[in-house]
């Protein structure tokens, strides 16, 4: 089978500014590895503020065109989009696996996920509405008028290349709205793929602009300062999400933040326990653990502790290791060496205060960054694994004896993106829905992420909603017009 980079020519690994691609203005370019093999598998280029601007230049010129566009047509536009990313999942999700490292079958997944935007945001893009009421005094009427926020920063991470971005250019589109999404370095060429098959069908110049670059705080600062982007989208850490809020701070812009999770994942006594191991499984290895919803802390009631820990222990050993493009691999390479740095010391941090390893905990060697599916026990309290993401295929188990001891731990983080919860009787998961403060809440189920479903977390995890009806309306101001009609 052909090299998947392929599918990208050389002209496409440029910036995608207005009608055309082009080199960064410094002829700047950096080059992208495969993580499985720490290999250069393309060169791209390497945007600085300039281009950023250029792109927001572009942004410019169409946003009123593509605001006046009927809504239809952006809809049937997006509907293409969905179209060919379907058609051609393979070659998307190839060229995902050898830039990110997840096994192919994950990729797959993604391109499905990533897809499903882009359909359900045709969807929405025909069902924008304002309203019509009579004022309670009665004498005038009023009117909502939604209209585009206008150009839009979208900044994304590298775990998920393509649904991050599909999550907002998306809705955008569907709003109106112009974009410049500025992909993570380590993971460009898929959206720049998605940009080119954007282009070839048929969305208009300037409304999809992508900007590669090594010199993220340079070029995203220069676009938060220009009072022409209206909007900034960011997914990514909460380290890096705080500081883009000051940023946007000066310019009073509308902002959606996607941040940083440390899920906790309880089994209750009373689970069907074949359904808690299969969703803690999936919740803790889906994209290898690097998922901001990954469960970061698997609790236990201790009545049902050892048996789902010794069946959760054997899946997770029984998972194959490897190059994400071989046949029957579950795990790929982390991102980097610096993932696998950090997954050692926090799993040398929690033996050292009496964790004891059950399955892996020790990284392989390379070359690639690879670690094995870990899992660990009588992990105490104040290990450091417990309050920071892990971001990779390591699974603490904690025991628990009450709902109101677990809870407390749970929400004992500053983040709040999701949890889940594995129990048969329906007041206790009623009663872990409201006193967990997440965003998002699996209920006998290890995956929750669904474009027709509201995404987002509360506290330190974000602000804002991604997907579902809620979704479109982050991109859309609100115009109240009070009608004299006495
Ligand atoms: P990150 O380091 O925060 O980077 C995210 C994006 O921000 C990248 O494009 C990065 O560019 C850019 N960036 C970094 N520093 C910047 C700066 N000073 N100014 C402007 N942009 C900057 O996060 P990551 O390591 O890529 O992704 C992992 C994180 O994302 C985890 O914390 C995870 O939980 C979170 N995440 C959250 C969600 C959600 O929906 N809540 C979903 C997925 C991931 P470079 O690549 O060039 O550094």
């Amino acid at each position: 089978m052909s090299d998947p980079v392929n599918v990208l020519a050389p002209e496409h690994r440029r910036l995608r500014i207005g009608d055309g691609w082009r080199d960064a203005a410094s002829g700047a370019t950096f080059a992208v590895e495969d993580p499985a093999t720490g290999t250069s598998i393309a060169e791209v280029a390497d945007a600085d503020a300039v281009d950023g601007l250029a792109a927001l230049d572009a942004a410019s010129r169409a946003r009123a065109e593509w605001a006046a566009t009927p809504p239809r047509r952006r809809s049937e536009l997006l509907t293409a989009t969905y179209r060919a990313l379907t058609g051609r999942s393979e070659e998307v999700a190839r060229l995902m696996t050898l830039e990110m490292g997840k096994p192919l079958a994950e990729a797959r997944t993604e391109v499905a996920y990533g897809a499903e935007f882009f359909r359900w945001f045709a969807e929405e893009a025909v069902r924008v509405e304002g309203r019509y009421s009579t004022a309670p005094a009665g004498g005038y009427r009023i009117l909502t008028v939604p209209k585009p926020v206008g150009p839009c920063v979208l900044v994304t991470p590298w775990n998920f290349p393509l649904a991050m971005g599909a999550r907002k250019i998306a809705p955008a589109l569907a709003a109106g709205c112009t974009t410049i999404t500025k992909p993570a370095a380590q993971t460009p060429l898929t959206m720049l793929l998605l940009a080119r098959i954007m282009e070839e069908v048929g969305v208009p110049p300037g409304v999809v602009n992508v900007v590669t670059t090594t010199r993220a705080g340079e070029v995203v600062s220069a676009l938060l300062a220009d009072s022409r982007i209206r909007k900034l989208s960011f997914t990514g850490s909460t380290e890096v999400g705080r500081v883009l809020l000051r940023q946007a701070a000066d310019n009073v812009l509308r902002t959606s933040m996607e941040l940083g999770g440390n899920a906790a994942l309880i089994v209750c006594a009373d689970a069907d326990l074949d359904v808690a191991v299969d969703g803690a499984v999936v919740a803790k290895m889906r994209n290898l653990g690097e998922s901001c919803i990954a469960a970061n802390r698997i609790y236990v009631e201790e009545p049902v502790r050892e048996e789902f820990t010794a069946r959760f222990a054997e899946r997770m050993g029984a998972l194959s290791v490897g190059h994400g493009l071989d046949d029957g691999v579950d795990v790929g390479a982390l991102i980097d060496e610096a993932a696998v740095t950090k997954i050692d010391e926090l799993v040398t941090d929690a033996v050292g205060r009496g964790a004891r390893v059950l399955v892996g905990g020790a990284r392989l060697a390379g070359p690639g960054h690879f670690y094995p599916p870990t899992v660990l026990v009588d992990v105490p309290d104040d290990a450091r694994m417990l309050a920071t993401e892990i971001f990779g295929p390591v699974a603490p188990i904690i025991p628990f004896t009450s709902d109101d001891e677990v809870m407390a731990k749970a929400n004992d983080t500053e983040h709040g993106l999701a949890g889940y919860v594995f129990t048969r009787d329906l007041r206790r998961a009623l009663r872990f829905a409201e006193g967990l403060d997440t965003g998002l809440l699996g209920i006998n189920r290890g995956v929750i992420s669904d474009p027709a479903a509201p995404f987002g977390g509360v506290k330190q995890s974000g602000i804002g909603k991604e997907g579902s009806h809620e979704g479109i309306l982050e991109y859309l101001d609100l115009t109240y017009a009070a009608i004299d009609l006495p």
